[in-house]
């Protein structure tokens, strides 16, 4: 062989092996990003924030890792007569602040780490919104779309039964979160106050309005999240009006969203379910999208836009507002790079991962972290909790304003730490947060 044609083959073949190398070592780190649970990414993102602050290891050891994790296993009698066993979670993470605060998910998916990642958010989100509670998250390994109401019933009754000793409105007060909403809470509540013989709404929020739940509740997290999106707007010089959304998620916080946004002039022209997607690009009738699931239980079947070939693709389209309302890790570090939109408002829990975060940052996408972005629900939960206490219940007028201010206050703290320490919105609220459980866990000591 002539010897440049050598040195010329040469050269190609490192460079072929150049580009395989990178591309193995893009492989390799999307499966670790796949692999990590969400408890790994909400650890990466508490240790960014304490780097930053400086804690120390004793000031780390008193508040970073879940205090208790109590797992049991559920028999519930099926229709049928048979016997099934569920798996069900109880994570309390933290409690330096105030009685623990955080949902119950029924999901065919849901493991222990992803409840404590969920819990760990709580502990934080409470501190962000400067509400007096900690953090918790409750889960059964279920698909809920298998079970008869019958069977769904006995299962949360069973749920509340075998976990009673945690949980009382000094201790541990749950919530609804993923398919578990108002009736869920209903039952759970008349399993605690027949086992106790006292009357105490306060044990559980989220309950049905006739219950004591709270005016305004149902619609909080979206509430809120509009707050968010519309101050985040306005730092950016963009105009609600005409500008446009995508949502992924359909349930209560997606659906919400939807209305509220459309409320406040934005063009919805995306928005999906765990069956599917939909997109028009003159603007989703939202009403008829809600009434749709109303009547047939998800968006399955709707006229009212055109069906997506991938739902996923709804997170990389052209919009001004991508709001991710459904699950964890769904903007990662392989499709961030596609995500278009300017403001991601993060109505679900992790749907972001650390990986994710930095391309985000690196294109200029403002991204709202979930735990100050969905704080709306736990903070109306707060408000329930009050009201049950005092027996004496507002109007939805009073709910939705103390909402708005705390909102409001929560969202301005996090965007002056953000540009004071020049740090991401997440890194800066978890600052925040970290700072005020820090300070209550110093004041109270070390009881030994
Ligand atoms: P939900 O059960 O009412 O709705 C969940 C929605 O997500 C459903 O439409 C479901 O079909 C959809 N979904 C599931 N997997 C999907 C997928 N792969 N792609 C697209 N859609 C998918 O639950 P929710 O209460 O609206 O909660 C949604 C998220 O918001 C969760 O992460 C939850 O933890 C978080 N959150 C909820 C509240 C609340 O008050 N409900 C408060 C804070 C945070």
């Amino acid at each position: 062989m002539p010897r440049a044609l050598d040195r010329h083959g040469n050269a190609q073949r490192k460079r072929l092996e150049r580009k395989a190398a990178v591309r193995r070592r893009q492989i390799a780190g999307a499966l670790e990003e796949w692999r990590a649970s969400a408890f790994e990414h909400a650890l990466e993102q508490f240790d960014a924030a304490a780097r930053r602050l400086k804690l120390t290891e004793n000031q780390i050891a008193m508040i970073k890792l879940p205090r208790r994790t109590t797992e049991v296993l559920l028999p519930v009698r099926m229709d049928d007569g048979t016997i099934r066993n569920f798996r069900a979670f109880r994570v309390q993470h933290n409690t330096v602040r105030g009685p623990a605060k955080g949902g119950i998910r029924f999901h065919q998916d849901v493991t222990v780490d992803e409840v404590k990642a969920l819990a760990f958010w709580m502990t934080y989100k409470c501190a962000v919104v400067g509400i007096p509670m900690g953090g918790a998250k409750g889960g059964v390994v279920v698909d809920p779309r298998t079970l008869s109401p019958g069977e769904r019933e006995r299962l949360s009754r069973r749920y509340m039964a075998e976990m009673i000793d945690l949980f009382g409105p000094d201790s541990d007060v749950p919530g609804p979160d993923v398919n578990t909403g108002p009736q869920v809470m209903g039952w759970m509540l008349d399993t605690y106050v027949m086992h106790k013989r006292d009357f105490l709404p306060g044990v559980i929020t989220g309950k049905p309005m006739e219950l004591g739940g709270s005016a305004g509740r149902q619609s909080a997290t979206s509430r809120g999240l509009i707050v968010c999106v519309r101050k985040a707007a306005a730092r950016l010089g963009l105009e609600l009006r005409g500008a446009t959304a995508a949502i992924q998620g359909f349930g209560n916080v997606g659906s919400h969203a939807a209305k509220f946004l459309v409320q406040s002039g934005v063009k919805v022209v995306a928005i999906s379910d765990a069956e599917g997607g939909y997109r028009k690009a003159g603007g989703i009738d939202v009403d008829a999208a809600i009434a749709h699931v109303a009547k047939r239980g998800s968006l399955t079947g709707f006229k009212g836009a055109a069906p997506m070939r991938r739902a996923s693709q709804l997170l990389e389209l052209p919009v001004d507002i991508l709001v991710p309302a459904a699950l964890e890790n769904q903007i990662t570090r392989q499709n961030a790079p596609r995500v278009r939109a300017r403001i991601v408002a993060e109505g679900a829990n992790g749907p972001t991962t650390p990986g994710a975060d930095d391309v985000l940052a690196r294109q200029g996408t403002f991204v709202i972290p979930d735990i100050l972005c969905n704080a709306g629900g736990v903070t109306v939960s707060y408000l329930e909790w009050v009201q049950n206490r005092m027996g004496y219940y507002w109007t939805e007028q009073r709910v939705n304003e103390d909402l708005q201010r705390i909102m409001e206050t929560a969202f301005d703290e996090v965007y002056t730490t953000m540009q004071r320490r020049r740090v991401s919105m997440r890194i800066a609220a978890f600052m925040v947060a970290i700072r005020r459980v820090t300070e209550a866990s110093e004041m109270r000591g070390l009881y030994a």
